[in-house]
């Protein structure tokens, strides 16, 4: 079979998603699942869209663009504050941005109003984390500014934690949330429909038990794809944790010395770690390297130990088990060697799905991405 490639459980993603959804449903929370790591993929789309997910939300336009020509006709947002570049294309194929800048929001008010649209903006709050977001005590004055823009509609606030310095979203931090939003309703006079609190590092505060309070919204995409809490790196309890996996071909199987001869410099990619055995080691080359995953968050089978890689190779310990040329290894993914993974032209996706309802897009557009086809299997 074509390697390496990515086997994605369109099944495994959709439990994921109905799982979580029916979770927060309970607390008043929506969920906006996060594409970014599919690069846009419309079946991954569709098979959340079947799990009770309302919409969808893309870092990127150019994947947001990518679904809507695989036929989405959801609801989407982008969740990374728009390109001043791009505001026309945000206006056309979103019906929500995430905005931290008012120079940006007029742009989109110029946009709407050029294509005779309303555009909605929900505006991203600074709590700590010190990536994007209006600092709360600037939050009422940028209010008041875009309520004189046309064309643009204030549907929320959100914020967004613990992926810049890791800042655990706590009761503390969501309460301030909630004020604010409370605060600009009673001082404006009008509703918030989103309080959007962050994305899956959420997930445990949302589900301890705690005062969600006026949140009723959260951006999720690592738990959805991967079943895993991005604060501690652990599965989540009652998630598929094996939803993707990338197989990779083994193309040298060789005994070899553990250790390197000659003057050691450093390698391609910086100072190797020095090994960490003596004495000749089973080795095996797998056909896959940096330029398509993040060999760092690979985890192989109990009986391989990743050594190194470089741009188009992965040097692997087959612990006496020999894995012949040929052969293939399966790996479990974290969501930085799955967002390169996804990104690589030299990995194709083999979508897994055990019912016929989801078809796959073969909209020109997304035929013409594919450098190697993709594969598909019924189980
Ligand atoms: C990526 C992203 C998310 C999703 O994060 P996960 O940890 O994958 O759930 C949510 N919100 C924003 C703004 C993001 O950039």
């Amino acid at each position: 079979m074509i390697a390496p490639r990515l086997e994605i459980d369109l099944e495994k993603i959709q439990f994921n998603a109905r799982t979580l959804v029916s979770r927060l449903a309970p607390k008043g929370i929506s969920v906006t699942a996060v594409m970014k790591a599919t690069l846009g993929s419309s079946e991954v789309a569709n098979t959340l869209l079947s799990a009770g997910i309302k919409t969808l939300g893309d870092a990127r336009i150019e994947n947001i663009t990518r679904m809507r020509q695989g036929g989405i006709r959801a609801p989407m947002a982008l969740i990374r504050s728009p390109m001043s570049s791009q505001a026309a294309r945000v206006v056309k194929y979103t019906e929500l941005s995430f905005n931290t800048e008012i120079d940006v929001i007029r742009l989109l008010s110029d946009a709407a109003k050029k294509a005779k649209r309303i555009h909605g903006i929900v505006l991203m709050v600074e709590l700590g984390d010190l990536r994007e977001g209006i600092l709360p005590n600037d939050v009422m004055q940028t209010v008041q500014a875009i309520l004189h823009l046309p064309n643009i509609a204030i549907k929320g606030i959100g914020t967004n934690l613990a992926c810049r310095s890791g800042v655990v979203p706590d009761a503390e931090n969501m309460a301030r949330l909630s004020a604010l939003a409370n605060a600009i309703e009673s001082f404006f006079g009008f509703q918030l429909e989103v309080v959007s609190g962050g994305n899956s590092a959420n997930l445990h505060w949302a589900l301890s038990g705690a005062d969600t309070g006026r949140v009723n919204n959260l951006r999720l995409g690592e738990s959805i794809l991967l079943g895993c809490d991005p604060l501690h790196r652990k599965p989540i309890i009652g998630l598929h944790t094996d939803a993707i996996t990338l197989v990779a071909e083994v193309i040298e199987s060789k005994i070899k010395p553990s250790q390197p001869w000659g003057t050691i410099a450093q390698n391609a990619f910086g100072i190797p770690a020095p090994p960490k055995t003596n004495g000749p080691i089973q080795q095996a080359i797998l056909a896959l390297g940096r330029q398509d995953i993040d060999p760092s968050g690979l985890e192989a089978p109990h009986d391989i130990e990743i050594l190194e890689a470089s741009s188009d190779h992965l040097v692997v310990k087959t612990n006496g088990l020999s894995h012949p040329v040929g052969t293939e290894i399966a790996f479990q993914l974290n969501y930085s060697a799955l967002l390169r993974a996804m990104t690589s032209p030299f990995i194709s996706k083999l979508w897994k799905k055990r019912t016929a309802t989801i078809l796959p897009s073969r909209s020109p557009a997304e035929k013409a991405r594919q450098l190697i086809p993709a594969y598909k299997e019924s189980l």
